[in-house]
């Protein structure tokens, strides 16, 4: 058999996993201070459930979902994104007793039958919040100024913030029409997609990357000039919010964001580094979504990031985010008294939390001294039966090649306390 990796997967060997850990951490780190627990929700749901929560006219429910059967006719899914399972869950758990918001952050594997390309896999791992309950732009603000202090921690200081609002379920439907009558004209031109949309999905029509669809949205009239009060005031409060916190955004009219279940202010973090794919993070508010999947009516607001897009964006910016890891010792024995005897040292120093190691591949003597240079260890100890028998032992300083003479019951102490 010959194995190979379907497309659009990628193993995340050692080094590159070190930089997921670390994102994961600092999001984390963030995340709670920011007052949010973790979430952990099924890879799979049922099938319906991205169907209604993501929305039958997106690309994502046309053409990118993996759905399958199971050995009990069940249609399943892997989720192609993260917020409706959340949701799915605030409702499940009865969320909604505690007191509001909720607030939820999540990391994991995300799946999307995708056409692959630089920053778009078919296997890809999204990190994101979701703040449940709260109506008010202070939650929307807060949900920007968490991401805003993330990519800050990240050192990444010059993201593009770019911010609308897509108006609720009284201005949305009023602008449609007008986005209508704006478009019957050109019905004939628009790709077959567009045709869809137009009678499905109106609002999708502004946000087509075909070409001949983008020279008619050109001129299109945009719903932020056709908000209602509500929306108008919310959307200043927003911008208000954001400037008290000196967090500088642009507004940009043309963000619709693909997913259907979003409402009022959506936004994006762009980059100029990732090439075509220069979305980062997305997110937006989305008040109907609970209300929609059978929970209560309840607002919500939350965004995603693609992982491996951040760590592009941190590559092309060159910063090492964590140095790895080097044994502070190795073992080089002799016999296997002295292995023995040895690896009890070790062990003792492993459960001190101490990165140390000793030869499990059965090398000899000089082969062990080369692997612990390779190895980049700090120290290394020799120690054979005479080692052992007189309680002496040289301890060798790699870096400057220098040797001192220590006890063999000392070696314990001195690691643990780096007193060499
Ligand atoms: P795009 O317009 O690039 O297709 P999207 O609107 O489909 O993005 P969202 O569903 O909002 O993306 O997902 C949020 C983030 O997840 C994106 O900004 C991106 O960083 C990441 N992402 C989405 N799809 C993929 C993918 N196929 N591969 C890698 N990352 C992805
Ligand atoms: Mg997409």
């Amino acid at each position: 058999m010959k194995v190979s990796l379907p497309k659009g997967t990628k193993d995340i060997l050692s080094e590159e996993m070190r930089k997921y850990r670390y994102i994961e951490n600092v999001f984390s780190e963030v995340c709670q201070n920011y007052g949010y627990g973790e979430i952990n929700t099924p890879v799979f749901e049922y099938t319906e459930l991205f169907q209604r929560g993501v929305g039958e006219t997106t690309d994502v429910v046309q053409k990118e979902m993996y759905t399958f059967n199971d050995k009990g006719n069940r249609s399943l899914t892997l989720r192609p994104e993260g917020t409706a399972g959340v949701v799915r869950s605030y409702i499940l758990n009865g969320m909604n007793s505690l007191p509001q918001p909720i607030k939820l952050f999540y990391m994991g594997k995300m799946y999307r039958y995708e056409n692959v390309q630089k920053g778009r896999y078919r296997e890809f791992t999204q990190i994101g919040v979701e703040a449940i309950g709260s109506l008010i732009p202070e939650i929307d603000v807060e949900t920007i100024s968490l991401l805003n202090t993330f990519f800050n921690k990240l050192n990444i200081n010059d993201l593009q913030i770019r911010i609308n609002s897509i108006g609720c379920k009284e201005c949305r439907p009023k602008y449609n029409e007008i986005l209508k009558d704006y478009y019957r004209n050109y019905l004939d031109d628009l790709c077959d997609d567009c045709k869809i949309r137009f009678e499905k999905n109106p609002l999708r029509l502004i946000d087509c990357k075909q070409h001949q669809c983008m020279a008619i949205s050109k001129n299109a009239p945009y719903l932020l000039d056709n908000l209602c009060d509500e929306c108008t005031d919310d959307f200043n409060k927003v911008k208000e919010g954001l400037d008290n916190l000196g967090i500088r955004y642009i507004v940009d009219k043309t963000i619709v964001r693909g997913l259907d279940y979003y409402t009022k202010t959506v936004f994006e973090f762009i980059s100029e580094n990732v090439g075509t794919q220069a979305t980062i993070c997305g997110g937006g508010r989305y008040d109907q979504l609970v209300e929609m999947l059978g929970g209560k009516p309840t607002p919500g607001i939350g965004f995603a990031m693609g992982v491996e897009r951040l760590m592009m964006e941190i590559e092309a910016r060159g910063v090492m985010l964590i140095e790895p890891k080097f044994p502070v010792l190795s073992m080089v024995t002799l016999g296997e008294a002295a292995y023995k005897f040895s690896s009890r040292i070790i062990d003792e120093l492993r459960k001190e939390d101490i990165f140390v190691d000793i030869d499990v591949m059965g090398r000899g003597l000089k082969a062990q001294m080369k692997y612990a240079d390779k190895m980049k260890s700090k120290y290394v100890i020799v120690l054979g039966d005479e080692e052992i028998k007189t309680n002496k032992c040289r301890i060798k300083i790699m870096e400057s090649g220098q040797e001192k003479e220590i006890s063999v019951d000392s070696i314990v102490n001195r690691i643990k306390e780096n007193k060499i």
